[in-house]
């Protein structure tokens, strides 16, 4: 679909569409040097690949040195101009480097930065505001712990569901990603990112996320009667499952990401959601990925209609700055004892005003949206490749966080291969297009761009994929 093309879905206006367009490079995608990664660019990466440790992921997996980015748009150290479609991991929600953010950090820093935990006016303003854009019961009755990193959010989390229950056990997914500090790297099930370790906390147990798709029972929705929710739920509560007693929590994330953008239906969630509450056991909503417009709502687990107990946010909240937080409701946080969990860089103020003018962009553009109207325009021309394509097993997504899984049969659904993914990503960065996958088997093609992209740049970014898509076909 091409620039003045009338989509239905796009007729809605969208507020402030031309300061919008603004923020992002329009010359992007534009590469200039032969090759990729070009001269200037190699020799920043050799020095990388000698000073730091092996295990980064991003230069391991697509070498690109970043120089500058803005809007939905990144260029690297030897000019060549990208489309984000990756968002520094659904991380810039508003945009790389936004004027107001870029000002709002500048004068912070210029007031106080560091405070430790004690209060700053920004830290104070921060809290009212993530207690007030809480999801559902939560709004206007949760208190908010500052934490470090997605990681640590989690952490903290775990920590609250056991202060809380007295109990240690903890349910997770098969696929979730939860970060790779011990607590939450136990609840991460991608084994890369375990190898060599021994298990980092006993008493984990994980249950089958509905993943309708490639269902762990092997029915279909809505005929299987929520099958893998009833599992969870009895994997919860009832003796001879493998658990000791009721677990401490059950975490989920609304959208399972690095397990491969995998949407859950509403009444699943619901339904585990229910067995948590009905037997005291904390529901944590990992929305380090998902939350912040990022799916069309500011949580994703306003889709499914749930009052999470914890909820944990990263990632958009923060933005250029790395903020994150448990969101809590009041029944459980108001309990918590006092001098119990200093965290000496959480809730810096810089941190704090640049998460303020994030929430207050997303607020003004109304991203949550143009999250939902953007991404709807982009699923439907991806739909359609679905139905043409041969590679194409199932597209899926909500907002602005899609998934296209690829398998090499549709039948069979045998999964791409990883070096194919590796290919198709590798030649999409040539084409000016970065873009990351995810899945239990790596076979999802992830789309998460900042949710100030265009229109015009998800067209670019939908034909290049098309043309690399048929390539690969063609080599299967
Ligand atoms: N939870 C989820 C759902 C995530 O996607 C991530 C990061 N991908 C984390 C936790 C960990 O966040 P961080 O990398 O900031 O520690």
């Amino acid at each position: 679909m091409s620039k003045g093309d009338t989509d239905p879905i796009y007729e809605k206006k969208l507020p402030f569409e031309d300061e919008i367009g603004k923020l992002s490079d329009s010359e992007a995608p534009k590469i200039l040097t032969k090759e990729l990664p070009g001269p200037e660019s190699k020799k920043i990466l050799d020095q990388l690949y000698k000073l730091e440790t092996p295990t980064i992921v991003g230069a391991n997996v697509l070498p690109v040195v970043w120089a500058r980015a803005r809007g939905a748009t990144v260029e690297d150290l030897d000019g060549n101009k990208y489309i984000d479609m990756m968002g520094g991991v659904a991380v810039n929600n508003v945009g790389h480097s936004h004027p107001e953010v870029v000002r709002a950090m500048h004068e912070q820093a210029g007031q106080v930065a560091h405070t430790a935990d004690f209060p700053s006016p920004a830290r104070i303003r921060l809290l009212e505001k993530l207690t007030q854009i809480a999801p559902g019961d939560m709004k206007g009755q949760s208190r908010v712990a500052f934490a470090m990193s997605g990681s640590d959010a989690v952490e903290t989390a775990l920590k609250i569901a056991k202060y809380h229950t007295k109990r240690t056990e903890i349910v997770a997914f098969q696929g979730a990603y939860h970060g790779v500090t011990a607590g939450a790297l136990a609840l991460t099930t991608n084994r890369v990112y375990k190898r060599g370790l021994p298990p980092s906390i006993p008493g984990v147990h994980f249950a089958p996320y509905p993943y309708c798709y490639r269902c762990p029972f092997g029915k279909e929705f809505p005929d299987c009667d929520l099958e893998c929710a009833r599992y969870t739920g009895d994997l919860m509560t009832k003796s001879g499952m493998g658990l000791a007693d009721r677990p401490a929590t059950v975490i989920m994330e609304p959208v399972q990401g690095e397990g491969g953008y995998v949407v859950p239906p509403k009444e699943a969630v619901e339904w585990i959601a229910k067995v948590a509450r009905e037997n005291d056991i904390v529901f944590i909503d990992d929305e380090v990925q998902a939350g912040f417009c990022r799916t069309g709502r500011w949580f994703a687990i306003e889709h499914h209609g749930v009052t999470p107990d914890l909820l944990t946010a990263g990632k958009g909240l923060g933005g250029d700055f790395p903020v994150a937080a448990v969101i809590g409701h009041k029944k459980i946080m108001d309990n918590l004892p006092t001098v119990w969990n200093p965290v000496t860089f959480g809730g810096n103020a810089v941190g704090a005003a640049v998460s303020l003018k994030n929430i207050e962009l997303m607020e003004r553009y109304d991203l949550c949206t143009r999250s939902e109207v953007l991404g709807g325009y982009f699923m439907k021309l991806l739909k359609e490749l679905e139905s043409t394509s041969k590679i194409v097993g199932d597209v899926r997504g909500l907002g602005l966080m899609i998934g296209i899984e690829l398998v090499k049969d549709k039948t069979t659904k045998a999964p791409m291969d990883m070096d194919k993914m590796m290919w198709l990503i590798h030649k999409m960065r040539d084409n000016g297009v970065l873009v990351l996958i995810a899945g239990r088997n790596e076979n999802v093609v992830r789309l998460m761009p900042p949710l100030v992209i265009t229109k015009e740049h998800i067209d670019k970014t939908f034909m290049i994929f098309s043309s690399i898509l048929k390539e690969l076909e063609r080599s299967i």
